[in-house]
């Protein structure tokens, strides 16, 4: 009676995990959410919204006033020149951007590049619309890829390739180098690129995240999806969007029309507001993030932890086998949030073929006492696994 696609899938490891984090009582590192309440001033705007009016439908492709301040704000942090009237949907955060995405663009039959490990919703919704996932595999610790891999994938059956980037979980921003070689490729076969940027506010150290839209080339052939749930530290918003030239957001916003139709009026007020005037809030919460991650990743090494740089996102990742934990990240994860009190996600889960399995995926968007109660526990649980291990 279900669809294939659906027929025999879990439930995601991000709803999995926290789920078992909350039944169990343990310290939640696995989704990446921040334990913060997000900036005070957006929250006031979206309740004087939901008080003083704002409540019913709005325009289907989203309040004029969002889709101008989106484009006035990629204009201001990335040169970029969309026109909000034309070139800016607004949607129910990014995943409805992305469904929309594939719903629009794939055609049964149509062969799609996709990156592993993998945003758990691309795969099915690719399927679901009738396209041909071609997988390229990237590999700690540099997460990179080649031309002898997209060669490996890239034919003129290829209509799509969709990229994450910064990338989850990985914790990497694509150097200029990479975006430029899949750019070449893009253009060589004729493929629309989906760039799922939603982490684009998240770089630290001074790194710059380059929208492949922004490469010489790509400027019609690329949908760019935002998240003012990571922008704002607000994941429950779920307010996205989807930029792209006019004749892709034709079918974009067709696509959206009969998906959710619209996205609450009163959220997209307070984004509107937050993206017009953000005040200090990307600096403070730069700050914020790469000081937690500082912490988390001197508390692992201090605790005898081996853990791979992150140059962006929420996440850090801790290699298992460089730490001595001959568990593969399933297993550990599941005695970790069972018989340790901390939950994390293991990375194989977003790999489809071939997963790479000992890596796992800490989020460090939280207060220093979590944090620090993360590390005690997880030193815990490698310690019940090395035990385990010598039986
Ligand atoms: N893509 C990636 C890579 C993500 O990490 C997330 C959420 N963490 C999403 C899409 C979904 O974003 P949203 O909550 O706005 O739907
Ligand atoms: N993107 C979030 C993460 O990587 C999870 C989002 C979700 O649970 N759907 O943790």
């Amino acid at each position: 009676m279900v669809h294939s696609v659906y027929a025999h899938m879990p439930i995601t490891v991000f709803e999995e995990m926290s789920g078992l984090a909350s039944r169990l009582g343990a310290v939640n590192l696995g989704q990446g959410f921040p334990d913060g309440p997000g900036p005070l001033a957006l929250r006031q705007k979206a309740a004087d919204a939901v008080l003083n009016g704002y409540n019913q439908y709005p325009p289907m492709v989203g309040l004029p006033e969002l889709r101008q301040a989106v484009a006035d704000h990629y204009r201001r942090t990335q040169g970029l020149d969309f026109d909000g009237a034309s070139e800016v949907t607004i949607t129910s955060g990014a995943t409805e951007a992305l469904a929309a995405a594939f719903l629009a663009l794939v055609k049964p039959g149509d062969e799609v590049v996709v990156f592993q490990p993998v945003y758990d919703a691309y795969l099915p919704l690719i399927r679901r619309a009738g396209g041909v996932p071609k997988l390229v595999t990237l590999q700690p610790p540099h997460w990179r890829f080649d031309r002898t891999m997209l060669e490996a994938v890239f034919s003129d059956r290829t209509r799509l390739v969709v990229l994450n980037n910064p990338i989850n979980p990985a914790g990497v921003v694509l150097p200029r180098e990479d975006l430029d070689l899949l750019a070449e490729f893009c253009i060589t076969y004729d493929a629309v690129a989906i760039c799922d940027e939603v982490w684009e506010q998240v770089v630290f150290d001074g790194a710059v995240h380059t929208p492949l839209i922004a490469l010489p080339g790509m400027r019609a052939r690329t949908v760019k999806i935002g998240s003012a749930g990571k922008m704002f530290g607000l994941t429950g918003w779920k307010v996205g969007f989807l930029c792209a030239s006019p004749a892709l957001t034709h079918g974009l916003s067709r696509a959206h029309q009969f998906l959710t139709f619209t996205t609450p009026p009163n959220l997209q007020t307070a984004v509107a507001f937050g993206l017009n005037e953000p005040g200090d809030w990307f600096t403070t919460m730069h700050r914020a993030l790469q000081d937690s991650r500082d912490r988390l990743s001197a508390g692992l090494i201090r605790a005898g932890f081996s853990v791979l740089p992150s140059q962006g996102t929420y996440f850090l990742n801790v290699d298992l086998m460089a730490s001595g934990i001959v568990e593969g990240d399933r297993d550990f994860a599941l005695r970790a949030v069972k018989d340790a009190g901390i939950a994390a996600i293991p990375v194989s889960a977003l790999y489809e073929v071939d997963p790479v399995t000992h890596i796992l995926r800490l989020c460090f968007s939280k207060a220093d006492s979590t944090l620090d109660l993360g590390i005690e526990r997880l030193a815990r649980a490698r310690d019940l696994s090395r035990a385990a291990a010598q039986i």
